[in-house]
């Protein structure tokens, strides 16, 4: 089989720059080359005046620029716009640009589906189809800035964050992000500050370990319970990687950093299952000598789950009890429902991609999995979970 070349924009500037020693060339032709592609937008080789024509030539002969492919694409009547998008595997992911004044957020995708099936999410439901790669990551950048009108001459930044929390657990793609993060947050590519630069992981404990020699990006944790009674019935992989263990990488990773920061804890309030005054009092509990900021995630309702939402006044005094405590609390407000907000209900919509998938659709046929497994579920989770406040103590 033939060695596949490779993509000039996965490449980070380690690799630009022994790509370029390996071809004889002196190493500031990476910056050119990078800078081509990040800054100006430019993917044919020919408009890259700046490069002598002799290595143009050698670089059409070995290398390839290849985007992934806008499939869909959904603009929202608040502003926000979903794309989805088609690697090279043939699997649809999406990516989310979410304005906030000139500037904005863009979520982007580490994986085509997920393997982990977090209960109340979209993406886990597909099951998992395949990692995505260096180029497939960054190029999700590259198409938010196209699309957004930012390679313009003069064109303000629109993308100033960058999370990693659209489809996939972005530490089960290691290698591929890691590089990935390091190219936005380059001054050669995309210069986003380190600050604004998250990967949002649900806990894999040795890969939080790692890291710290390849990055030093922001992290958000996906914690959506208080105790590993109730984090593992909702989150599998809390089994192997429990909330203590969990708390105590990502401790350390921090103070690894050399700027002050705090993690972001993700916390989908979940009406019946994880939105009680009492799990809010154990939140602060277990976050008590945890400094971090809080985000609360109203659940967003898809087709094969039968989770709800809660109520305003449930999320505002979850809200309020954290807050006394001591917390920073954000909540994150509801956008582009139109279009589909979860993540990975678009793509989900679009394609059925796997078994899981499959499986979880013929049991909603059956009448299984929306009417009564999932509450069968629910009562095993409220059953299984220590302290847990009775349905009087809820708001
Ligand atoms: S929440 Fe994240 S880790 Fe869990 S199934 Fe979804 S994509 Fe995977």
């Amino acid at each position: 089989m033939a060695e596949e070349r490779p993509n000039l924009l996965g490449l980070s500037r380690d690799k630009m720059k022994a790509l370029f020693s390996e071809l004889g060339e002196k190493p500031f032709r990476a910056q050119q080359i990078m800078q081509w592609l990040h800054q100006r937008g430019e993917l044919e080789l020919n408009a890259m005046t700046d490069i002598s024509k002799s290595l143009r030539g050698q670089l059409e002969q070995s290398v390839d620029i290849r985007l992934p492919k806008i499939v869909a694409d959904y603009p929202s009547d608040d502003g926000s716009h979903k794309w989805v998008i088609e690697v090279a595997s043939g699997s649809r992911v999406e990516m989310v640009f979410i304005p906030e004044g000139g500037r904005g957020t863009l979520c982007v995708s580490s994986q085509a589906g997920c393997s982990l099936d977090c209960s109340f999410c979209a993406t886990g439901k597909q099951g998992f189809n395949s990692n995505l790669t260096v180029a497939e990551i960054v190029g999700q950048v590259w198409l938010a800035r196209q699309q957004l009108g930012g390679f313009e001459q003069g064109a303000e930044r629109k993308v100033s964050n960058v999370v990693m929390m659209g489809m996939g657990e972005p530490l089960l793609n290691f290698e591929a992000v890691m590089d990935a993060v390091n190219i936005m947050m380059d001054d050669w590519a995309y210069g986003l500050s380190k600050r604004k630069v998250t990967i949002s992981t649900s806990g894999v404990v040795p890969a939080i370990r790692r890291m710290k020699e390849f990055t030093d990006a922001s992290l958000a944790v996906s914690l959506h319970a208080p105790n590993d009674a109730l984090r593992s019935s909702i989150m599998p992989i809390n089994k192997r990687y429990p909330i203590g263990e969990l708390l105590d990488a990502v401790t350390d990773y921090m103070a690894g950093l050399q700027d002050k920061r705090m993690p972001v804890i993700e916390y989908t309030l979940i009406k019946g299952i994880n939105d009680h005054r009492q799990h809010a009092r154990e939140l602060a509990q277990v976050l008590a000598s945890f400094p971090c900021k809080i985000n609360l995630i109203p659940f967003n309702p898809f087709s094969l789950s039968d989770y709800q939402r809660p109520s305003d006044s449930v999320i505002g005094n979850f809200r309020e009890i954290l807050q006394r405590a001591g917390f920073t609390v954000t909540v994150r407000t509801t956008r582009a429902d139109d279009i589909g907000a979860a993540c990975g209900q678009l793509v989900g919509d679009v394609e059925d991609q796997t078994r899981r998938q499959q499986r979880h659709l013929k049991r909603a046929q059956q009448g299984g999995v929306n009417a009564n497994s999932e509450k069968e579920r629910r009562t095993e989770i409220l059953a299984s979970t220590a302290n847990l406040a009775t349905t009087a103590d809820r708001f």
